[in-house]
């Protein structure tokens, strides 16, 4: 086990807030719990791909996994692969695809841990057919602060499965976990990316799809006829045997903190507009590598500060019911009046394929994701507002994303917390959950 490193401020993706706390690597299973417990209350981390404060703690003690992140296991035959829960996606990978293997499940990048995977219980491009990361957990052991250690699966202490697969870190420490990779036969993808214009358009491709990935980027920054414009991308793994390298590591590092007034109005409707038009035509096809397919933001490592200093906050909802599209509306148009800048922005249909965590956020209908940069005021102002028209359509909001939810917001998106509350470890907090049961204030 490593020392605690004196207050080094450890950062959420978003940047956003910032807050301060010791940090304690972890190298091994065996070194939870600590040698000296801690005075303050704790919380496992991963690599902090999390947007806002679920893996933050003001003055606690992060149990930081990365090192903790050795592939124990695999399995050829079935594609179980045991590994510790520091493990990166991108370390697994590396393992995985020359020997013709992928994940079930991945989100828009590779660097997350297995347990931060588990602990937001993540979805990818292929939630209308495979469901959450969740649903391709095996087992896992949780650790708790008492000492104890339990194995938990589908059979074995389900309730304690089901609590910690997206329980945001608060039902104990995972140390290892099984999980089931896919067999592939190439890294290429069979790509399709069709332009659409409006929600029914886009819609209309959701329902007719029949690939194993699909998401659209939406522009959502256009108004009058271009209204909701964007590109449905789908894509499935090529059936034709084709080369399985692992990949390059990424050359190009984003260089500094852009100042504030760079991303405006004005340069994200160009790069909208760019954007859309790059693809001429109305369809493209052919094949791509896997990597700018899954993780085009991958490619420049540290582009969060292309936001500058004051950092981001993303605002990921589902709103049920595929055909009610009124929500979606209100919501582009909040932000299209707001003239907040949001160049990535994402829309998908989630599937019906059920979470498997007490407290996973995918549920059927349409999700939205969208990266603000923080110009205080007018970004939280938007967000409520947001916030708000999520609530009035039945949708709720993604916890790995957030960090401006009100306590009467969650507890209306989630009204299971109260039964999870009853896993929390009792040595265990975070600045979210703090935020959402009425303990921390709202940053002003
Ligand atoms: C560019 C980008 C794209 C993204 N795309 C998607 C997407 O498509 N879909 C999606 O669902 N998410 C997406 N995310 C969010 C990201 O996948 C999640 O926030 C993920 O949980 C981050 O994992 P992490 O290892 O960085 O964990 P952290 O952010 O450090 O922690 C996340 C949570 O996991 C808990 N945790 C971590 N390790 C453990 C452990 N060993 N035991 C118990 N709890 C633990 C923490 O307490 C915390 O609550 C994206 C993020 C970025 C930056």
């Amino acid at each position: 086990m490593g020392k605690a490193k004196p207050r080094p401020g450890f950062e959420s993706w978003g940047r956003y807030p910032k807050l301060q706390a010791d940090v304690v690597p972890l190298h091994w299973t065996t070194d939870f719990p600590l040698a000296k417990a801690p005075a303050a209350r704790q919380l496992p981390v991963g690599l902090g791909r999390s947007y806002g404060d679920v893996c933050l703690l003001e003055n606690g003690t992060l149990l930081a996994t990365p090192e903790m992140d050795r592939l124990l296991h695999f399995n050829e035959a079935t594609g179980v692969l045991r590994c510790e829960a520091g493990a990166s996606l991108k370390e697994i990978l590396d393992f995985a695809m020359p020997r013709g293997f992928f994940l079930p499940v991945t989100p828009g990048t590779k660097y997350v841990t297995v347990g931060g995977a588990i602990a937001n219980d993540i979805h990818g491009k292929n939630h209308h057919v495979a469901g959450t990361f969740g649903r391709h957990v095996l087992r896992f052991e949780l650790a708790r602060s008492d000492g104890s250690r339990v194995v938990c699966s589908p059979v074995e202490n389900p309730e304690w499965f089901a609590a910690t697969i997206g329980g945001m870190g608060l039902t104990g420490l995972m140390t290892w976990a099984e999980i089931r990779l896919r067999p592939i036969v190439s890294r290429l993808i069979d790509y399709r990316g069709v332009k659409f214009h409006g929600l029914a358009e886009f819609l209309d491709l959701s329902r007719t799809a029949a690939s194993e990935y699909t998401v659209s980027w939406i522009d959502c920054l256009s108004t009058g006829k271009n209204f909701a414009r964007g590109i449905f991308m789908q894509g499935d793994h090529a059936e034709i045997p084709g080369p399985l390298r692992r990949s390059r590591e990424p050359k190009l590092t984003f260089p500094f903190d852009l100042p504030q007034l760079a991303l405006n109005r004005y340069s994200v409707a160009t790069f909208n507009a760019f954007y859309y038009h790059r693809q001429r035509g109305n369809e493209k096809t052919g094949p791509v590598d896997y990597e700018p397919f899954f993780y085009p933001l991958d490619a420049v490592l540290k582009w969060n500060r292309m936001y500058g200093k004051a950092g981001l906050l993303q605002f990921q909802c589902v709103l049920p019911r595929e055909q009610d599209e009124h929500g979606v509306v209100e919501v582009l148009k909040a932000i299209t009046a707001s003239g907040l800048a949001s160049f990535l922005a994402v829309i998908k249909v989630f599937g019906d394929v059920p979470s498997p965590g007490m407290m996973s956020f995918p549920a059927p209908g349409i999700t939205l994701a969208l990266d603000f940069p923080i110009r205080r005021e007018a970004s939280f102002d938007l967000l409520e507002r947001l916030a708000r028209i999520t609530l009035e359509h039945g949708g709720r909001m993604y916890p790995a994303k957030d960090a401006r939810m009100t306590p009467e917001q969650f507890q209306a998106f989630y009204p299971q917390w109260q039964e999870f509350a009853r896993y929390v470890d009792p040595g265990f907090d975070s600045a979210f959950w703090q935020r959402v049961t009425g303990r921390r204030p709202l940053d002003d």
